[in-house]
């Protein structure tokens, strides 16, 4: 079923219920919103030839727009192509030719026509409207099957080139059913704020209140803005949002300046990246109950695992750290299993790899046979991931497979170290890291953002690691530095920080 389906209905129930805003001002009731939609879908279809299945792309910050112009493009039957705003001209352009777009909706041109291909259309709504009053409309959204790709995912590549993770209708339809059985339920008087980039895990999260027919909130500034944030959620009420643990950090940032402890915040769900139980802690002692975690990835969006509500704050359970400590337990959807590199799976407790089966898995890369059948085998999806299933079945993530660090024959994960140093009050940020070394194989090493002007004694973080962890685990070098690299989603390039502290120099004690 044609994802703009959702849409179309909703529509009919409710057209006057507010559908999308710029901070708090309208811009579209649900009847305008699937109009405009079914307007861009003819718009593609008789001016720009796209037929069912071809791709169109956005290269677009966030706004009210863009989820008019996904709706669009499902609504012609074509595939959307989501592009990261904060990417470089030129890999926005790899991505644009790799999908082989049809079309690609920008908002100011910049440098991208001189990089497209000749058959890839620029519509550039700064200087073109992609819809008005009286335009020609699609009368229905054009029918699609299940296993019809709806949405081409380009992986952030910490390493290498980004991969086009192939997203169908039904890998969407079932992260969106999974969302209201394993993360929480979606109120008609919600207000989805887009704080986090569209083309990402935000994005893919608009479906549950698309159906319920709640608000989609772009904030004024665009994108995420802790202050802005504080002030505008008591407005709308019943926020809810999907955020990366990095916004959740400056979120609590300025509500402890200002005061401010959660008011019309209803639901955050975070993820994307290692959410640290000092940051959780933190951030539910000033918020309350208003957190669920979900670990996804985009090869599974969004669908691994879940940890709601109830776990994060049930304080009364005997395990409750371990749990607020783990990525909680496999969504509905999804079978998970932790196996070691032959595909035998470990005995409970133990580390290996984590992989998954179940339909929101990706039906494969795009153009890319080999990629694809290293990562899906015998219908298992292999994440990458590193972590260990307890009895009760919750899943704790260690690290990257390729992050683990081997010293003197045994693994040590990068982020048991992290989360060590974090309950340091001189450590803002910290990224662990395995170095070469001719005695141990690796050696760990510490990059430290420091909380004040000063950087901490590394001598008082290695005595606070030995009251922490097993000594074996304790950096051999601490590196200051002011802020750490990091991709266009926030997360650490830690592959950057190996090749930059490759040997030991000066700057490390
Ligand atoms: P992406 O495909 O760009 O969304 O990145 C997915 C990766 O982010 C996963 O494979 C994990 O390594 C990491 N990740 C996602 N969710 C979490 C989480 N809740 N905790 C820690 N890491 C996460």
């Amino acid at each position: 079923m044609n994802l703009a389906e959702w849409l179309v209905r909703t529509a009919r129930r409710q057209p006057d219920t507010p559908a999308l805003l710029s901070g708090e001002n309208l811009v579209a009731t649900y009847a305008e919103f699937a109009l405009h939609a079914a307007q861009i879908g003819a718009l593609l279809r008789k001016r720009h030839q796209v037929q069912p299945g071809d791709r169109v792309a956005i290269f677009m910050k966030n706004s009210p727009a863009y989820l008019e112009l996904l709706y669009g493009i499902w609504f012609c039957g074509a595939v959307a192509v989501p592009i990261n705003a904060k990417l470089h001209v030129r890999e926005a352009a790899y991505i644009i030719e790799d999908s082989q777009s049809r079309a690609v909706f920008v908002s100011g041109a910049g440098e991208l026509p001189g990089l497209l291909p000749s058959d890839c259309a620029l519509h550039d709504l700064e200087t073109e409207p992609a819809f008005e009053p009286g335009d020609e409309a699609l009368s229905e959204p054009v029918g699609r099957h299940a296993d019809d790709l709806a949405w081409l995912f380009y992986t952030s590549g910490t390493t290498g080139k980004p991969k086009g993770v192939m997203l169908t209708n039904a890998n969407l339809h079932a992260m969106t059913y999974a969302y209201f059985v394993d993360v929480d339920d979606v109120l008609p008087e919600d207000a989805a704020v887009y704080a986090a980039p569209l083309s990402h895990g935000a994005g893919l999260y608009n479906f549950m209140h698309v159906l319920r027919g709640s608000r989609h909130v772009i904030p004024a500034s665009g994108g995420f803005d802790a202050g802005e944030l504080c002030a505008l959620a008591p407005r709308l009420g019943n926020v809810t949002m999907f955020a990366a643990p990095t916004m959740i950090s400056r979120l609590l940032g300025a509500a402890r300046q200002s005061g401010y402890a959660g008011e019309g915040l209803r639901t955050i769900v975070y993820g994307g990246g290692p959410m640290y139980l000092a940051d959780i802690e933190a951030a539910t002692a000033q918020f309350g109950a208003r957190f669920v975690q979900i670990y996804g990835q985009g090869e599974c969006p969004m669908t691994l695992t879940a940890l709601p509500r109830g776990d994060i704050m049930g304080r009364q359970h005997p395990r409750w750290r371990e749990r607020l400590a783990s990525v909680g337990t496999a969504q509905s959807c999804v079978r998970i299993r932790i196996v070691a590199p032959d595909g035998k799976d470990q005995p409970t407790g133990e580390i290996g790899e984590i992989i998954a089966s179940g339909s929101p898995v990706m039906k494969g890369y795009w153009n890319n046979p080999d990629a694809t059948a290293q990562s899906i085998r015998d219908g298992w999806l292999w994440t990458g991931d590193m972590g260990s299933l307890d009895e009760d079945g919750y899943l704790t993530l260690r690290d990257r497979s390729k992050d683990v660090i081997i010293s003197g024959g045994t693994n040590i994960y990068p982020r048991e170290v992290e989360e060590a140093l974090l309950t340091h009050p001189a450590v803002a940020e910290v990224s662990v890291i395995g170095r070469p070394s001719a005695e141990w194989g690796e050696e760990v090493v510490a990059v430290v953002v420091p909380a004040g002007p000063e950087a901490p004694a590394a001598s008082g973080l290695d005595a606070h690691c030995r009251t922490q962890i097993a000594s074996f685990k304790r950096p051999k070098a601490y590196i200051f530095q002011t802020e750490l690299p990091k991709n266009n989603y926030g997360k650490v390039l830690k592959t950057e920080l190996r090749i930059r502290f490759q040997t030991s120099d000066s700057s490390d004690t």
